[in-house]
């Protein structure tokens, strides 16, 4: 198994695409996992707060997903246990309307297999977005759907919807997530990061 995180910290591939957004900002991979995780958080990419930090979900989505996982702070970023690896490991910038751009396509064609191969231990992963179970999901057609299928995904694959506070109006609207979801996925996150492999 190759170890090719420092790689990925100087990737500097999309330079020329972040450097003509409005905030043309420089690449800044967040790497964020070790070769031991058990637990795989597919995410989509940075916001701007986290690419300013450098600390993935440092912001209020991290609370949120936090809670929905049922892990303290210190245990969600320990990166021996859970590894946060996004769609696209660097912030994207933001559209016209302000919103943050999709992860580049380029990021998961070149790192996403290689990075997923030194993670052998993995035995849960969340998908959170759309992006992260297009890629993910066989089949995904749409996140709510993707979310309440949970009994139909492999074993040991939940989707999740983004955690941002935008979609307090989701939660809402969705009340069995909260009710039916979150407690299967508090049971499957506590089991796996309780059960330690042999040293
Ligand atoms: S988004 Fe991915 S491919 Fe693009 S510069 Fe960052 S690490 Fe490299």
């Amino acid at each position: 198994m190759k170890d090719i995180r420092d790689d990925l910290a100087a990737c500097r591939l999309c330079a020329e695409r972040f450097a003509v957004t409005a905030t043309q900002h420089r690449p800044r991979p967040i790497v964020w996992f070790k070769p031991g995780a058990r637990l795989l958080i597919a995410s989509q990419a940075p916001g701007k707060r986290v690419h300013e930090a450098g600390k993935p979900f440092w912001d209020m989505s991290g609370t949120r997903l936090r809670d929905w996982l049922g892990l303290d702070e210190a245990t969600f970023y320990d990166r021996s246990r859970v590894a946060i690896v996004p769609m696209g490991f660097c912030f994207p910038g933001y559209d016209a309307q302000g919103s943050d751009l999709p992860p580049p396509r380029i990021c998961a064609q070149t790192w996403r297999e290689p990075v997923l191969d030194m993670m052998p231990d993995l035995r849960l992963t969340v998908l959170i977005g759309a992006y992260a179970m297009k890629y993910h999901l066989p089949g995904f057609r749409n996140v709510t759907e993707a979310v309440a299928g949970w009994r139909d995904h492999p074993p040991g694959v939940f989707a999740l919807p983004h955690p941002s506070w935008r979609n307090t109006g989701w939660l809402n609207k969705n009340p069995w997530f909260a009710e039916e979801v979150l407690p299967r996925l508090r049971a499957a996150v506590s089991e796996v990061m309780n059960d330690r492999p042999p040293n």
